[in-house]
């Protein structure tokens, strides 16, 4: 915030969008969709995951193309959030999130990838012996999850780290299935081994100050080359917030548990 002097500094400050402070994060994100399954494991041990509230804030730009940015609510540090007073429901409430750093090695989906429709030099995913389409990942992503119905994801996971004392020690395959409120999770351990090399020499950035958006690249000292693709699109500013309004959903007792307000504590 700087201080402004004239009206008309004023006047044209306040016709800025709201949405044009808020970064998009180049992290890597961990995504499972309805029906993926993928193969991973834990560098966040159980000790460390962390668990925040987030806004899911949409962004135009104005080439049409859109996308949802999780944003960090900062209430829970008992500081003001600007995002807790949006006037749309949607975006006002704040959803429960476990945050971790995965290294994740193949996800696969039931379609084919979805970025072939709008660029040629997509990767084309393989389809495997069960007809799944796999998208080869091999490096370290930020996950940022939703619990899953009757906190179905949290629960395996207290389980699983009171069974082997840690989460760091095998790799997992986990399957999600349905969206929104529905969404449940299955995870499967798979037999102990080693912490591969690689994974053991990961200079990952803090894993709170990722949470809180203060940190937006893996390589923050670095300039990164910007490839056309991605030049226009940092060229481009948002210009509108677009609100996407679903048909009203009965509200269930998870999604109360799961949009804070009335701060449900889980640990
Ligand atoms: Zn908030």
């Amino acid at each position: 915030m700087t201080i402004l002097v004239g009206l008309d500094s004023i006047m044209k400050d306040g016709e800025k969008p709201r949405t044009d402070r808020i970064q998009r994060n180049k992290i890597p994100s961990f995504k499972l969709r309805d029906g993926d399954k993928a193969r991973f494991r834990f560098i966040t041990d159980a000790d460390n995951i962390i668990r925040a509230y987030f806004h899911r804030i949409p962004i135009v730009f104005p080439s049409g193309k859109m996308w949802n940015e999780d944003v960090f609510c900062k209430r829970e540090e008992g500081i003001e959030c600007e995002f807790c007073k949006r006037v749309d429901e949607q975006e006002r409430k704040a959803g429960l999130k476990l945050c971790s750093w995965v290294y994740a090695y193949e996800i696969q989906h039931k379609f084919q990838n979805p970025r072939l429709q709008k660029e040629e030099d997509a990767e084309v995913w393989k389809k495997n012996k069960s007809g799944m389409y796999v998208e080869n990942i091999n490096k370290a992503m930020f996950w940022l999850s939703g619990v899953g119905k009757d906190k179905v994801l949290l629960k395996m996971l207290a389980n699983l780290n009171a069974k082997y004392g840690t989460l760091l020690d095998r790799e997992y395959e986990i399957t999600r299935s349905g969206f929104d409120k529905g969404t449940t999770y299955t995870i499967i351990p798979e037999s102990p081994s080693a912490i591969p090399e690689n994974i053991k020499h990961l200079n990952l950035p803090d894993l709170l100050k990722v949470v809180k958006g203060e940190i937006l690249s893996l390589n923050p000292d670095e300039k990164p080359v910007l490839t056309s693709k991605e030049k226009e699109e940092a060229e481009e500013i948002p210009i509108a917030r677009k609100v996407f309004k679903k048909p009203a959903a009965k509200k269930t007792k998870v999604e109360e548990e799961e949009v804070r307000h009335d701060a449900d504590e889980l640990f």
